[in-house]
């Protein structure tokens, strides 16, 4: 059996290694030049943590990720106003989170891809047909490919999505804007994060995830093991639209705040070295049109707020792998994935929605709100409680559902 995987993220790269174990041929197209290097820090638990430990990939996970003791948000001067240890939100998923650069979590799935698994980087598609009995891409350099399922692995702005599961006015694929407009839900915010060198910032921040303590707009910074910086970024705003310059949008946007931010701005690398989008998930009614699916952020994008995109994208690859080993027709694979993941991703969307509040507060008084609960956190069972509604294991806390 043969897959073709538009997209070499977590969930392309997490397919091809479930499908490759299970002696699919996989070829993967990657529009980046090689593996990304840009990203950010993610803490990765839940269910995709079981399937990278299934997979084995675990100790690697753990070698590459980072020793964070706490999060701490900061004010104007770089004093402590509230925080949380990482052994609380650690203790609340059972000691299974690694805080990991998301770029060594794509590092770790493909050096432990099957070697019949093909990565083609520096490679897009620019069709796609598939009915029930066959499917095919064709490539950017008119090469053909053909396929028993072709899968869309290829982010929240997915061509794969756009070409086959949109159609513009007169029937033809629709344009990206088009696409958006129907499947991705814009959230209010604005995210970037980009990678710089500043010893001192590094040195005030080493262990640790520090955040400023602002309304609207937020900035984070974390230590990295080969002496640079990792920045974070978010604000809100009511516009989809992405800037055109993301270096001179952010200097805009955070230059007011203060602490080290304005020094960390100005050591901000060009735009095209920003990662840079807005907040988004991504909704569409039904997964697959024939053998053509999707994985991932490409059809189930849950947004940082949830904080478990990775895993559910890693997650959600290893159910469309089992699916597909299993069932010997490839359309019933696909409608069981759909019928066994849309359900837990549709939960993780919604508690995403209703916290709001918490991730980004509006109004000094949501920001005091704040401040008090992660002091609460501090007593017995309360910590727990809200390392456990931070974590997604339970709602309702601040506003969830
Ligand atoms: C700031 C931030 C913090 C986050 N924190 C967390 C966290 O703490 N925990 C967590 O679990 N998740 C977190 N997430 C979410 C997580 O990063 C995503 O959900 C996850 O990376 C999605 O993986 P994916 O493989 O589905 O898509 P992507 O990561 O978007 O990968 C898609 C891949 O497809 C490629 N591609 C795109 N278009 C094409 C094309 N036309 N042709 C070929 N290739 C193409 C891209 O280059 C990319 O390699 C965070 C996200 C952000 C932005």
């Amino acid at each position: 059996m043969k897959a073709v995987i538009c997209g070499g993220g977590i969930a392309g790269l997490g397919l091809a290694r479930c499908l490759g174990d299970r002696a699919w041929d996989v070829v993967v197209l990657e529009k980046a030049p090689a593996l990304r290097t840009q990203g950010y820090m993610i803490d990765f638990f839940g269910p995709g943590y079981t399937a990278a430990e299934e997979l084995g990939l675990r100790p690697r996970l753990h070698e590459l990720g980072y020793d964070v003791d706490e999060l701490r948000y900061v004010d104007e001067h770089g004093h402590r106003r509230a925080g949380m240890t990482y052994a609380t939100l650690n203790r609340a998923v059972g000691g299974r989170l690694i805080s990991i650069m998301r770029p060594d979590l794509e590092r770790a799935l493909y050096e432990s891809l099957p070697t019949r698994v093909d990565v083609r980087f520096g490679t897009t598609l620019k069709s796609v047909d598939g009915d029930a009995s066959g499917a095919a891409v064709t490539l950017d350099d008119g090469t053909r490919l053909d396929a028993d399922v072709v899968v869309g692995a290829d982010g929240v702005h997915s061509a794969v999505r756009r070409l086959a599961f949109t159609s513009g006015a007169d029937g033809s694929a629709a344009t990206a804007e088009d696409d958006d407009e129907r499947h991705v839900r814009h959230l209010g915010f604005h995210t970037a994060a980009f990678i710089f060198d500043d010893a001192e910032i590094h040195a005030a921040c080493r262990g640790s995830f520090v955040l400023t303590d602002t309304t609207d707009r937020q900035m984070g910074f974390y230590a990295l093991r080969d002496g640079r910086v990792a920045a974070f970024a978010v604000h809100r705003t009511a516009d989809p639209g992405l800037p055109g310059d993301p270096r001179e949008a952010l200097r805009k946007e955070y230059g007011g705040l203060g602490w080290v931010v304005p020094r960390a701005l100005r050591a901000c690398p060009p735009g095209d070295e920003v990662y840079y989008d807005q907040v988004a998930q991504t909704e569409v009614p039904c997964w697959s049109r024939g053998r053509v699916t999707l994985v991932g952020d490409a059809c189930y994008a849950v947004s940082l707020l949830a904080g478990q995109g990775a895993s559910l994208g890693l997650a959600g690859a290893r159910v469309l792998a089992e699916q597909l080993a299993e069932e010997p027709s490839v359309t019933t694979a696909l409608r069981r994935y759909e019928d066994q993941w849309r359900p837990v991703v549709t939960e993780k969307q919604h508690a995403a929605r209703q916290g709001v509040r918490w991730f980004l507060p509006r109004t000094q008084g949501e920001l005091r709100a704040r401040r008090l609960a992660l002091r609460a956190a501090r007593l017995p069972g309360v910590g727990r409680y809200l390392a456990s509604a931070l974590t997604g294991k339970s709602r309702g806390i601040f506003g969830g559902g």
